[in-house]
């Protein structure tokens, strides 16, 4: 089958012809219909996040068809219409009992550990296979299982109550469905913070009341808002230490700030004034469950996460094309996604 994989990192992908992987017991082989391209696969590629072994495929937000399965397989059967969670884990370990298996030792994580969606087919275990109802065209099935499944995790642990107020900074793949998800899951009223006027827009036909970041300080924009109190729950999606730092100061007396944009920078925060005396909380996000994925695809299902205005356009199995939709990636980050439909 045809393959798309990283070879050594800093290099463009390759087109490879790959045996057809062979199946475990437990595993299902699913032929690709569509995969996301992820900033991530851009981070893996340049050799900013590492990839081993190498050579491998990546592509880690994958949507399909069950093509074959192995014998141990009950839930499934071929033709039957599918989304992959990312995380193929052991499903036995402690961190895995606990249902926390995105801490799970021997976890791999596809296109990253093992090959991923830029193929024909991807061999997964069918523990991390979830059915995509018809409803959901495979492009939507596949980019949600990455950013959506982060948002929709990132307001599970900051604990969003109906009524209650958000702040989302950064209005990309993952801010675009924390503004509906919140929504969804019974938020008053989600604040889109960003500085791009496309972004913005796109979180305003959303649902969002959008505060662009350039016009002055957020914190103080969303305070006057809110009569002075600011908000409930507040999503940093970014990893800047400025927007970290206001993702905390714009919490009301008992917020929660969940941090979500991954960086290796510190930010500073006054504990009385921003911690103590508000019984506020900061809170670290890390991936999603498999257990999130069924709400997700139902909320998907029911149009209440609509994911059209997210996914730009879709491309071939084809080295350049991907390559070309990485270099993007590199240049600037835009809220809209690139699918590769093999
Ligand atoms: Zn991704
Ligand atoms: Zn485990």
């Amino acid at each position: 089958m045809k393959a798309i994989r990283l070879i050594g990192p800093g290099r463009p992908l390759e087109l490879r012809e790959v045996d057809l992987p062979a199946l475990g017991p437990g595993d299902a082989l699913v032929r690709v219909k569509a995969a996301g391209i992820c900033h991530s696969d851009a981070h893996y590629r340049a050799g900013a996040s590492r990839v081993e072994p190498l050579p491998l495929t990546l592509g880690h937000e994958v949507a399909g068809v069950v093509e074959q399965i192995g014998p141990q397989v009950a839930d499934f059967k071929p033709g039957d219409r599918v989304c992959v969670h990312y995380m193929a884990t052991c499903g036995q370990c402690e961190s895995c009992n606990r249902g926390e298996e995105q801490f799970c030792a021997s976890g791999k994580m596809i296109g990253k550990h093992r090959d991923g969606g830029y193929a024909e087919y991807i061999r997964v275990p069918a523990r991390s296979v979830f059915r995509l109802p018809p409803e959901i065209p495979f492009e939507h099935g596949a980019i949600m299982m990455c950013s959506s499944a982060t948002s929709l995790h990132a307001l599970r642990k900051a604990r969003l109550e109906p009524g209650e107020t958000v702040a989302v900074f950064g209005v990309g793949g993952l801010g675009l469905s924390a503004v509906q998800l919140a929504g969804a899951l019974g938020a008053l009223q989600v604040f889109a913070v960003d500085i791009k006027e496309s972004k913005l827009e796109l979180a305003r036909r959303l649902g969002a009341t959008p505060i662009d970041a350039r016009a002055g300080d957020p914190v103080s924009r969303i305070r006057e808002l809110t009569g002075g109190r600011g908000v409930d729950v507040a999503l940093e999606l970014i990893g800047l230490p400025l927007t970290m730092a206001q993702s905390v100061r714009v919490l009301a007396v008992g917020g929660r700030a969940a941090l979500a944009g991954i960086t290796t920078r510190s930010f500073e925060v006054t504990p009385y004034h921003e911690l103590i005396n508000k019984e506020a909380e900061i809170i670290g996000v890390s991936d999603h469950l498999a257990q999130e994925l069924p709400l997700l695809i139902e909320l998907a299902r029911l149009g209440k996460l609509n994911l059209a205005p997210i996914v730009s356009r879709t491309i071939a199995l084809d080295a350049d094309a991907i390559n070309q939709a990485l270099d993007d990636l590199d240049r600037f980050s835009d809220a809209a996604r690139v699918v590769v439909t093999p």
